[in-house]
């Protein structure tokens, strides 16, 4: 069967609120190609399965966690898990998306390839490889693609490739969603204003990962929004971007979504970027709850991170998102941040506190209480995470301070934070972790035995790293505005403003 599979090792309703799921799926259909859609339902393989396998399959892998799925997916599709056990027959597996962007080693021996960076620049190409019979031959095709990781092929470390001018990109204006999925924040048709973000909060992957910034122009986006609405038929539209008040046109293309009369949705803000105004659009657009990351309420810890929005700043947000029309505010809060000390939890709490009282009797404070987790190709990822009953005490400490003052509390298990850990700094050896853990089930309590069974010590991807050595990663890939050096440069300042106090790192 001629064609490419587009798995996403989820539920579908996941797939389809993914804007990099419509972009494959829609560019590779208006070019005629046949698309086989395959899911992961509830842990079990969906979709498109009659037929035969495509020869190509690419796979979205946004977290790290989905690495599991992808074993159990290839286990039902009946496609070796280890590459190197493929046969000539087997489709080839491409692996996309920002975790194996960042950090492709832990995949490397489950995937024929990674694409590293963004789809756009390569989906021509990997297209035409089609017309290529036999399996060396299409690798090495792949392996002469920009952005494209065939292990064994090509020269490393590869650069990330990136859209140069948003404006000039191809974009899927018809976003469908079959009947009966119901796309996790509704149907919607997803703008994407900016990509990338200028800020470079050092714990940030995705600020790392996306560099440099880049606008669509308002032109550009107005006519994206009128088409798109129009092409998905649907009456609301959700923003895309890491920071969307950085865009030069976020208000502008707000004003005129509202104006066309059409709900809107608003992802996470700065907080220093919302202003009254600001608010009342985003609530003429129907939304009732705004984000905003402070992620410490210590401005000692805030300035580490390069984060420097002082509780101060975050009180002022909250006062132009109630004055604004906004009935709840969401604090994203990140604990665990090393050099992080009971006082700058205290502050941490103080600023929820602040947050409540602003808030008691006009709508709603949510706080989301995220432990510190050490990210491939961030300033921060030489540092270890944080021990896990450490963790545990100040989650809950925040979380009953928190809901003491009356707040809705949601909290990450920490345990996650190891496995996260574990497969976003992984190195190749990780693969068997994988594949053994899955097959144990994929339950957080399998890791342990999976790592006793393969033998594997989970303390050296989760402790800290010697800054000296070159992390497995920045061998595979090169990430422009993300150099080794800038980020070893930016990692001393953080250390310097820490320095280091409140470190209980076990090496
Ligand atoms: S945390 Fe937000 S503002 Fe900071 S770099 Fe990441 S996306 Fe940008």
């Amino acid at each position: 069967m001629k064609g490419i599979g587009i798995a996403y090792p989820g539920p579908r309703s996941v797939a389809y609120s993914s804007l990099a799921f419509h972009m494959l799926t829609t560019f590779l259909e208006d070019r005629r190609v046949g698309v086989k859609r395959i899911f992961l339902e509830d842990g079990w393989l969906e979709g498109d399965l009659r037929g035969g396998l495509p020869p190509l399959i690419m796979v979205s892998l946004p977290y790290e966690l989905m690495y599991l799925d992808l074993v159990r997916m290839l286990d039902q599709l009946r496609i070796p898990v280890y590459r190197d056990k493929r046969r000539e027959d087997d489709p080839i597996i491409i692996a996309g998306g920002p975790a194996v962007t960042a950090n492709p080693s832990p995949v490397l021996p489950l995937v024929d390839a990674v694409l590293v960076g963004e789809a756009e620049p390569v989906l021509e190409g990997l297209a035409d490889t089609l017309d290529i019979q036999g399996r060396d031959r299409i690798l090495d095709e792949l392996a002469g693609m920009p952005g494209m990781l065939v292990p064994g092929r090509s020269r490393l470390p590869v650069e990330r490739v990136y859209v140069r001018d948003l404006d000039k990109a191809w974009y899927p204006i018809r976003q469908e969603t079959p009947p009966g999925v119901e796309p996790v924040w509704g149907r919607s048709f997803m703008l994407e204003t900016t990509r990338g973000c200028a800020r470079g909060c050092r714990f940030c992957m995705e600020g790392s990962i996306f560099r440099p910034k880049r606008d669509r122009s308002l032109r550009v986006l107005k006519d994206l929004l009128e088409a798109g609405v129009k092409a998905s038929k649907v009456g609301k539209v959700s923003f895309y971007s890491l920071a969307f008040f950085d865009s030069p046109h976020g208000q502008g293309i707000l004003e005129y979504a509202v104006s066309m009369g059409l709900e809107t949705s608003v992802p996470s803000i700065r907080a220093e970027t919302l202003t009254p105004e600001r608010a009342r659009l985003i609530a003429e657009g129907g939304q009732r709850t705004i984000t905003i990351a402070p992620e410490t309420g210590s401005c000692r810890i805030a300035k580490a991170i390069h984060k420097p929005i002082c509780t101060g700043g975050t009180m002022e947000a909250i006062d132009n998102a109630i004055e604004g029309g906004i009935r709840n505010v969401k604090l994203y809060i990140i604990v665990g941040i090393p050099g992080e000390e009971d006082e700058d939890l205290e502050e941490t709490i103080q600023m929820i506190r602040e947050a409540a009282s602003k808030l008691r009797g006009r709508g709603m404070l949510k706080v989301s209480i995220n432990p510190f987790i050490p990210k491939p190709v961030t300033a921060m990822q030489w540092i270890g995470l944080e021990e896990l009953g450490a963790l545990k005490a100040k989650i809950a400490r925040v979380k009953k301070e928190a809901r003491r003052v009356g707040a809705q509390v949601s909290s990450y298990d920490p345990r996650y934070a190891i496995a996260q850990t574990v497969l976003s700094r992984g190195d190749e050896e990780v693969a068997r972790l994988v594949v053994e853990w899955a097959r144990l089930g994929g339950r957080l309590g399998a890791m342990k035995t999976a790592a006793k069974r393969t033998g594997i010590d989970l303390s050296r991807y989760t402790g800290t790293m010697d800054p000296d050595k070159v992390p497995r990663w920045h061998e595979l890939v090169s990430h422009p505005y993300s150099s080794l050096k800038a980020l070893k440069r930016e990692y001393e300042l953080y250390i310097n403003i820490i320095g280091g106090r409140g470190l209980r790192i076990k090496a």
